[in-house]
C-alpha cells in the first residue's frame, strides 16, 4: 500500500477496500485483485468465512445448479438476473474443479463438499492469495468519510483510503459469528433506503400449550407440505424441543411471518379419496396400521390421542370420522408462535434497497465509488445453495467494476 501524507496522519491508499471477508467479499476481493487492482479486505472477526465453515451442516451447500431468478426474493425481482447470468453455478463449479474439490449432489442440483466446508474456504483463501489481495482480520471500522475523490476509513488498525469501497458485511443472522448491522449503517449514512429486515430460513417456535405435546416428538422427521401466502414446499419437517424445523419449515419462513396463516399437511401424498379407498379395499386393516406405514410411530401415537378409534378395523369407521382424520392430517396443528430469530437463522430478509444500486456494477446510485454485494442487499435466496450462489455472483460482478 502507498502511504499518503495527510494533515496529521499517514494514510495507506489502495484502489479497493472490501469490508467483510465472507463469501461475497472474498470473491470480490480476488476478482478485483486479479485485474491488477490493489485490494485490501477487512474483517473485524479473527477468521475469514466463518459462515462458510458452519454452512450446510459443516459441508457447505456451495451452489445449486438450477439457480434462477425465481429462487430469490427482493423488492425488485429483476435485480438479481444480470449477475446470476454473468456468473453461473457452472462458473463456480469450474473454479472449484480447478482446485480439485470433491463434491456430491445430495438432492438434484444441490452441491455439497464431499468432506468439509473447510475445503471451500481454503479454495477462496488460495484464490485471494494468488490474486495478491491483502487480508486484514481483527479490524474494526470506526468511521467512514466519503471525500471528493476517495473514501477514508478510520479503523482499529489505522486509517486507509480507497477509490472504491465495497460493503460485503452480510446480514444479521448469527451475531456470534460476526454479523453486525454495519452495512446497513453505511447505506443509511449516504441516504439509501432499507427494506425491513427479518430472520429467515429459520426454525419456527410453537405456542406454549402445544409445545409440550410436540416436544414429545423431538428428533423425528416426516415429509410434509408447508403452505403460506400461496407458496408451498413439500420437503421434510423436523420436530425439535422448541418447535419445528427441517427444510420445509426453513423454506416457508421466507414467505411466512408470525401472525399469518401457515398450513402443514403431514400426509401430503394422501387424498381423502385414498383414505376411503383404503377402507374399501382393506376393511380389516386399521387406520393405525395404514398411518404407521406413512408416518413415524411416535407421531401416530400422538394422533391416536385425538382419534382413539384408529385402532379399530377401518370398516367400522364412519365417513365423518375419516373426513375428520383427513382434515387433521392436512391441517396439522403446530400452533406457530414465532421464529428462533437471528440466533439460528441462515439468512436475513430485506436490506439495502436494490432499486438504488446498479444491477450490473453493484455501485450505489447515492454515492460514487460505493458498492454493496451479497446478503446486505435486499436479495434472499431459497434454501438449497442459492444464497452462496448470490454471494459468488454479486461478488464476482462487482469485482469486475471496482
Ligand atoms: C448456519 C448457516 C448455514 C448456512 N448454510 C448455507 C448453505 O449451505 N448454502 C447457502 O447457499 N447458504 C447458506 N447459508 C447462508 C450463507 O452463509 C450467506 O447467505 C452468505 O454467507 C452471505 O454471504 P455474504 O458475503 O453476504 O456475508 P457473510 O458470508 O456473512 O460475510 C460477512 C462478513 O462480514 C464481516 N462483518 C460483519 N460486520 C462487520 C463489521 N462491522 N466490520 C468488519 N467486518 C464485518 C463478518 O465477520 C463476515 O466475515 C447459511 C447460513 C448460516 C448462518
Amino acid at each position: 500500500m502507498q502511504p499518503l501524507i495527510g494533515d496529521e496522519v499517514v494514510v495507506d491508499k489502495v484502489d479497493v477496500i472490501v469490508i467483510g471477508a465472507g463469501a461475497s467479499g472474498l470473491m470480490c476481493a480476488a476478482t478485483a485483485a486479479y485485474r491488477g487492482k490493489k485490494v485490501l479486505l477487512l474483517d473485524h472477526a479473527n477468521k475469514a468465512g466463518k459462515k462458510i465453515l458452519m454452512s450446510g451442516g459443516g459441508r457447505c451447500n456451495f451452489t445449486n445448479m438450477d439457480a434462477a431468478p425465481k429462487h430469490f426474493l427482493s423488492d425488485n425481482p429483476y435485480f438479481c438476473i444480470s449477475a446470476l447470468n454473468r456468473f453461473s453455478p457452472q462458473d463456480f463449479v469450474d473454479l472449484v474443479d480447478r482446485h480439485g474439490l470433491e463434491y456430491v449432489e445430495k438432492t438434484p442440483g444441490q452441491l455439497f463438499c464431499e468432506h468439509s466446508a473447510k475445503d471451500i474456504l481454503a479454495i477462496l483463501l488460495t484464490e485471494l492469495d494468488w490474486s495478491g489481495a491483502e487480508l486484514k482480520l481483527n479490524t474494526k471500522v470506526h468511521d467512514i468519510e466519503f471525500q471528493d475523490k476517495q473514501t477514508v476509513l478510520k479503523t482499529s488498525q489505522g486509517e486507509f483510503a480507497c477509490e472504491s469501497l465495497v460493503v460485503a458485511t452480510g446480514g444479521l443472522s448469527i451475531p456470534t459469528m460476526g454479523a453486525t448491522g454495519l452495512g446497513y449503517d453505511i447505506a443509511k449514512q449516504v441516504g439509501h433506503s432499507l427494506l425491513p429486515t427479518r430472520a429467515s430460513l429459520v426454525p419456527i417456535t410453537v405456542q406454549p400449550d402445544r409445545k409440550g405435546q410436540l416436544a414429545a416428538l423431538s428428533g423425528i422427521a416426516c415429509d410434509v407440505s408447508a403452505t403460506a401466502n400461496g407458496v408451498t414446499f413439500q420437503e421434510p419437517m423436523l420436530f425439535t424441543h422448541r418447535g419445528v424445523s427441517g427444510p420445509a419449515i426453513l423454506q416457508i419462513t421466507n414467505f411466512w411471518q408470525p401472525g399469518e396463516a401457515l398450513s402443514i399437511n403431514i400426509s401430503p401424498t394422501l387424498s381423502l379419496k385414498d383414505l376411503f379407498d383404503i377402507r374399501q379395499n382393506t376393511p380389516k386393516k386399521s387406520y393405525e396400521g395404514i398411518l404407521s406405514a406413512l408416518l413415524p410411530k411416535r407421531l401416530v401415537e400422538l394422533i391416536k390421542v385425538d382419534f382413539p378409534w384408529l385402532t379399530e378395523r377401518s370398516a367400522q369407521t364412519s365417513n365423518e370420522q375419516v373426513e375428520c382424520l383427513f382434515q387433521y392430517l392436512a391441517n396439522f396443528d403446530i400452533s406457530p408462535n414465532g421464529t428462533e430469530g437471528y440466533r439460528t437463522a441462515e439468512v436475513t430478509l430485506g436490506g439495502v434497497n436494490t432499486n438504488e444500486v446498479s444491477s450490473k456494477t453493484f455501485e450505489s446510485q447515492k454515492q460514487t465509488g460505493l458498492y454493496f454485494i451479497g446478503e446486505v442487499l435486499d436479495v434472499t435466496g431459497w434454501l438449497g445453495g442459492y444464497n452462496f450462489q448470490w454471494a459468488w455472483a454479486s461478488g464476482y460482478c462487482a469485482g469486475l467494476h471496482v
